[in-house]
């Protein structure tokens, strides 16, 4: 491959398309429920708020969370009404439907905790406590925590009616409803996702955090938001002393640990900038949350493979308790023409499933290390016939915190083929 040439900011932002993007305002941009594992052994109801605010000040090169974002700086009290009246329509419990993984799962690889007759998440442990007597109530509900997951537990009779998966039509038969399980959890954690960082003035006034740790700490264990290595300062200490026992999580892109190609995202911070604020957070008994990219410009897919599972194991081994791996895609417009050039190869369903492996194997209790699906339809290989049974299979392996046994399909038969047997 060509060496890279490495973009100004002015450069990263003339590739940017025109998009319409979000005007100020007091309405969040939109709310996801989710289910994240905890480390632990547990499943834990996750609400995500996209925050409309102000653009990043950094441009990364391969970012394009500024398309959710408005150039003016965040009005202040913009944020807590969004919140406010986000948190107020949660339901304290959220009732979804989990993939069961195929019968022949018991690899016996790792001792990872099974999804299967798992429980709802202990604020308590979150916060570094012992269980307390009472259990911590969401609001408006009874007992948040007497809410047992639906049909949980071996011998709920699922597993027994599954047959052997093959190729013939095999997303209509895992993705069948028998062969989802009911969950019903309480929300019990939030992330409160800006599209920038938290702790910028520019993208959250700090006047307005106060009134935001109000907002969340009676209601929730668990807050993550959105920071930079390069602003872990003392608005971050103060957030969390008003969360008032309320853990705090900071999510960061990591992107890689490949110095040259750090380098090149433009992220302004080193490797050693990331070290030191992980620590710097650790010491506070703030945790930690990492995204990764697997697929980056100037490297072999083999290569990339490779730096995202080494950029796992970095963030890992530096007090993250919590890793993301997102497959890179190209929707900035530079990327697009790295793309065209044959300068950065996007990873392929291949790629994902090596990394996914690889790296489950490195997870360890208390550790998290999941692969986003997001916008998996859109990665090369597989085929239109297996594509909703990976989907549901990466969603399974997320939960699960532990490998499946690859899907069968023809198109499996015939890796040669990039675009699947269809
Ligand atoms: S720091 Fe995050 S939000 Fe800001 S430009 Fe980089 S990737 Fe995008
Ligand atoms: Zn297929």
């Amino acid at each position: 491959m060509n060496p890279l040439r490495q973009f100004s900011t002015t450069e990263v932002m003339s590739f940017r398309p025109v998009v319409e993007r979000p005007a100020p305002g007091e309405t969040p941009l939109g709310l996801e429920l989710e289910l994240e594992p905890d480390g632990h052994g547990h499943l834990v109801g996750v609400a995500t708020i996209f925050l409309r605010g102000a653009e990043c000040s950094f441009k990364c090169t391969m970012c394009d969370l500024w398309k959710f974002t408005h150039v003016q700086p965040t009005p202040r009290g913009a944020i807590p009404a969004q919140i406010a009246a986000t948190v107020q329509q949660l339901p304290p419990r959220w009732e979804t439907h989990i993939p069961l993984p195929p019968p022949h799962t018991s690899t016996g690889r790792h001792s990872s905790p099974s999804i299967e007759g798992g429980q709802a998440a202990n604020p308590a442990r979150e916060r570094g406590e012992e269980a307390p007597s009472r259990p911590r109530r969401a609001a408006g509900s009874e007992n948040p925590r007497d809410v047992p997951p639906q049909g949980a537990g071996r011998g709920s009779g699922v597993t027994s009616r599954r047959e052997e998966l093959t190729d013939e039509e095999p997303h209509k038969r895992w993705v069948a409803p028998n062969e989802c399980k009911r969950w019903v959890a309480p929300v019990e954690w939030i992330k409160l996702y800006n599209a920038a960082n938290f702790f910028s003035a520019t993208n959250v006034p700090p006047d307005d955090l106060p009134q935001i740790a109000r907002l969340v700490r009676d209601r929730f264990a668990r807050v993550i938001v959105e920071n930079h290595p390069r602003l872990c300062h003392r608005g971050v200490e103060l957030f969390q002393a008003a969360l008032e026992g309320t853990r705090l999580e900071i999510a960061t892109g990591l992107e890689t640990v490949h110095p040259r190609l750090l380098r090149w995202l433009n992220k302004q911070a080193e490797l050693e900038d990331f070290a030191r604020a992980f620590a710097w957070l650790h010491r506070r008994g703030i945790d930690t949350r990492a995204f990764v990219l697997l697929g980056l410009p100037g490297l072999s897919r083999n290569e990339a493979v490779e730096w995202c599972v080494r950029s796992v194991a970095w963030a890992l081994d530096h007090h993250c308790r919590h890793v993301s791996i997102i497959p890179l895609r190209a929707t900035n417009g530079l990327l697009e023409n790295l793309v065209t050039s044959g300068d950065l190869q996007l990873p392929t369903l291949d790629d994902i499933e090596a990394v996914t492996q690889r790296t489950l194997a490195l997870r360890h209790e208390g550790r998290v290390v999941m692969t986003d699906p997001w916008d998996l339809d859109k990665v090369a290989g597989g085929c239109s016939h297996c594509r909703p049974l990976q989907r549901a299979r990466f969603q399974g392996m997320n939960l699960a915190q532990r490998a499946w046994p690859a899907v069968h399909c023809s198109c499996t038969a015939a890796p040669s083929d990039p675009h699947g047997c269809v």
